[in-house]
């Protein structure tokens, strides 16, 4: 039976993706609204060549400029608005949300389809660093079953026994004979960059992704290796880690995308070659497997695989990110919040690429222990830590 699917941040680099997947297996998925922020042309050209029911806009007028630049006779409706990303989730006619928002934006209408206990395919990392505890708590409620999009967690699901897959967000990794999961990196573009040379790095440069193409801000997060530490409290939240049983491993060839290390000294791996397509069709298809126009590796070309550990004076962003991981989610949301306004600022050539660090962690200094018990709290915090981070960069600039 076909599945009915919306798109959340269709015009991204995930959103784009996960498109060409769908369009491979036409039978099995019908699409029922894509969303994009503000980019119209781009949206015009999905609307055209996908025709789904509904599109989303969320900014002022660009609602209205995609009305104006479709044909007169096409079957899709046009809405504006963040109000309609949680109507277009939480709608009865929808089996499957794709979560690819980038950034905080997409905390609401990902939440809104775990409370109708949809299947969620979980792109957008920045909700679940955000709400953790709340996201997981909603899903056991719901019924919603989280399937991880990230490569990195795709893989380390992907390794997991058929029982620990049923049991996201709640299961005890102990009780399935797993001692550790081994997340991968690769580094980022200034692996090997001297130190003192990183302040002069542009944008450009940042955004330049040896293995993998992908959106601005998960680009220059890949390059201070934040991403990395986003990642890391994902696992944590959806793999019900301690803190001994998570590590990070550079591997600069992006070849193993992650793994899990067994009691009995076993570790398994899942590979691939570095296109989001394969664990896009991983949670597309589920429990089955589907074509994802992806091909598999040639192990003669590969040559040599390596693995290195992580030099915290080089990425000092992941050093706070995996500190507030286990301070809690007020950190992780502060840290979070404090980095889009950083990374933010970073592209604009306000400030340089070391600033980013300094921008975070001047909001951290703003962290109290208090217990975040509701997404409207946790939204309180994302706004103080967006103007603490703020008020930073401007003394940067003007410093
Ligand atoms: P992108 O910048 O290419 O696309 C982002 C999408 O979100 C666009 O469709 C945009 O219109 C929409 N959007 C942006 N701001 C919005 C707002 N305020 N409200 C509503 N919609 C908004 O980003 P991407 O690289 O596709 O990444 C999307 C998410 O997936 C991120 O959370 C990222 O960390 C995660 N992810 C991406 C990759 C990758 O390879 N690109 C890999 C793993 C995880
Ligand atoms: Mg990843």
């Amino acid at each position: 039976m076909s599945q009915s699917i919306t798109i959340l941040g269709a015009t991204g680099s995930i959103g784009k993706s996960t498109l060409d997947v769908i369009a491979r297996h036409p039978e099995s998925y019908s699409l029922f609204a894509v969303t994009a922020n503000g980019n119209v042309s781009a949206m015009v050209d999905i609307v055209n060549r996908y025709q789904p029911q509904y599109a989303v806009m969320v900014e002022d007028n660009a609602a209205e400029q995609l009305r104006a630049q479709l044909p007169a006779d096409t079957r899709t409706q046009v809405l504006g608005g963040a109000n309609a990303l949680t109507e277009v989730s939480e709608c009865n006619e929808v089996d499957v949300v794709m979560a690819a928002i980038v950034g905080a934006a997409g905390l609401t209408p990902t939440l809104a389809a775990i409370n109708q206990g949809k299947r969620v395919l979980l792109a957008n990392k920045e909700a679940l660093v955000v709400s953790g505890e709340l996201f997981i708590n909603a899903a056991r409620q719901s019924g919603a079953q989280i399937l991880p999009v990230d490569s990195e967690h795709n893989a380390i699901f992907q390794c997991l026994p058929d029982l620990a897959q049923q049991q996201v967000g709640h299961m005890q990794l102990t009780d399935h004979g797993i001692d550790k999961l081994l997340l991968t990196g690769s580094g980022g573009p200034f692996r090997h960059t001297p130190i003192e040379q990183l302040a002069q790095q542009t944008p450009e440069q940042a955004c330049k992704h040896p293995n993998w193409s992908m959106g601005q801000k998960i680009s220059v997060d890949s390059a201070t290796m934040l991403n990395k530490g986003l990642e890391y409290i994902e696992a944590r939240w959806l793999f019900n880690c301690q803190r001994d049983q998570l590590d990070i491993v550079i591997h600069p060839q992006s070849v193993i995308h992650s793994m899990v290390q067994y009691i009995d000294g076993s570790v398994i791996a899942q590979m691939g070659e570095p296109d989001m397509r394969t664990p896009i069709a991983h949670v597309l298809g589920f429990p089955d497997r589907i074509r994802s126009g992806v091909k598999g590796l040639d192990f003669m070309a590969l040559g040599e695989l390596s693995f290195m550990p992580v030099d915290f004076t080089r990425y000092p962003c992941l050093k706070l990110a995996i500190d507030s991981c286990w301070h809690g989610q007020s950190a992780t949301t502060i840290l979070n919040a404090a980095n889009e306004v950083a990374v933010a600022a970073f592209l604009n050539g306000q400030i340089r690429f070391t600033d980013i660090a300094e921008v975070c962690d001047a909001a951290l200094q703003n962290l109290n222990s208090v217990h975040v018990d509701s997404v409207e709290a946790l939204m309180t915090i994302d706004a103080q830590a967006r103007r603490a981070a703020s008020q930073r960069v401007e003394q940067v600039v003007y410093a």
